[in-house]
């Protein structure tokens, strides 16, 4: 069933019941369970980890060379690979904002502000009542990528942000106030100490070095919370692939190794089975690189080639269709309507990735 179908499938039930209440039926209480689980059970996925493959990557260096990213390839089977997203192309900030935003022109927008326009985190925490541990973001590091959390919108911002962590994993003011409100998780006793929350969320970090230490480290912090807190909403935003402008060899082994960092990802995910059966991951550039190498044997990004301008996404996910490979055009900014769908939320609406569900 698409996931339009869907929508006007779940808002028909909605009004029915609403109309049967009116004309005065009789709906017991089961009835309106029955309905009320017949749709919900609908939609498998109730958790998504969307990971900006940040840093300008070509399909060219991934899904074009397919030995550079195994683990990608293996997660495609398992979802649908979308081979000619169009990236929004503003710089690296602007563009990784908007896979968050779902708005191509960030307006007013500077490097190192805070965007205007509400990002995925606070729609989904705001309209779904989310609490502040179930939507995270780690990066990579930098000073722009804490602005990825929430914007400065006034019925938005930082009270529907997403909670933040950095590489080295370390808390930012809003977490240790999280932790103060709700406490640990449930099964945590209550005398284990915050050091310890740190310990197993930076659990294997320390020792990561390499091309893609920042990203690995990332991606390591991700795959902890995924495991440990089970969050609705986990996002990644990697960076380091932007060594291309100088180190195109370097660049593929940032490739290589983010890939297998997210098949780690993408393999503890499968390895609980809660996590597997209402999980959904997303994997998408911002954009990617241009078609020729530069005078340093590197890669820049402005050519307006489509080598530049497209990127591959991907999607895998217990409602998705298997090995789809959909070659229509599409829009990294429709991946924030998708997650909002995702989770149930409508967003501010937005076109979704079509021909995702089974
Ligand atoms: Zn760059």
């Amino acid at each position: 069933m698409k996931p339009d179908a869907h929508s006007v499938y779940t808002r028909r039930l909605v009004l029915q019941g609403a109309v049967a209440g009116a004309a005065g039926l009789c709906l017991t209480s089961s009835h309106l369970n029955g309905l009320a689980l017949s749709t919900v059970a609908e939609r498998k996925t109730k958790r998504v980890v969307l990971v900006a493959f940040a840093g300008g990557v070509r399909t060219k260096e991934t899904f074009g060379k397919p030995d550079n990213v195994p683990n990608l390839m293996r997660i495609s089977e398992r979802g649908v690979l979308y081979t000619r997203a169009r990236s929004a192309n503003l710089g690296h900030y602007g563009a990784a904002l908007s896979i968050f935003t779902g708005i191509a022109e960030q307006r007013g927008i500077r490097e190192n502000s805070r965007g205007n326009d509400p990002t995925v985190f606070e729609l989904v925490r705001k309209e779904l009542g989310l609490a502040g541990n179930d939507v995270w973001i780690t990066t990579a590091g930098g000073a722009q990528q804490v602005n990825y959390s929430h914007s400065v919108h006034p019925d938005y911002g930082a009270r529907f942000g997403a909670t933040t962590l950095d590489g080295d994993g370390v808390f930012n003011r809003e977490f240790r106030a999280l932790l103060e409100r709700y406490g640990r998780p449930r099964e945590w006793s209550q005398s284990e100490k915050d050091a310890l929350t740190q310990v197993r969320l930076t659990r294997g970090t320390a020792e990561m070095t390499g091309a893609n230490a920042a990203d690995a480290k990332a991606l390591r912090l991700a795959r902890n919370l995924v495991t440990l807190f089970k969050p609705k909403l986990t996002a990644v935003v990697l960076q380091e692939a932007d060594m291309a402008h100088g180190n195109y060899g370097g660049y593929v082994e940032v490739v290589r190794r983010n890939d297998a960092a997210i098949g780690e990802l993408w393999t503890a995910i499968q390895a609980d089975p809660e996590l597997a059966a209402t999980t959904a991951l997303v994997v998408v550039p911002e954009f990617g690189r241009d078609r020729d190498l530069n005078s340093r044997r590197g890669l820049d990004h402005g050519d307006g080639s489509d080598d530049l301008n497209y990127v591959t996404c991907l999607c895998a996910g217990p409602d998705f269709q298997r090995g789809l490979v959909v070659k229509d055009e599409v829009g990294v900014v429709d991946v924030a309507p998708t997650v909002c769908d995702l989770l149930g939320a409508k967003g501010r609406g937005g076109r979704k990735l079509p021909q995702l569900y089974s």
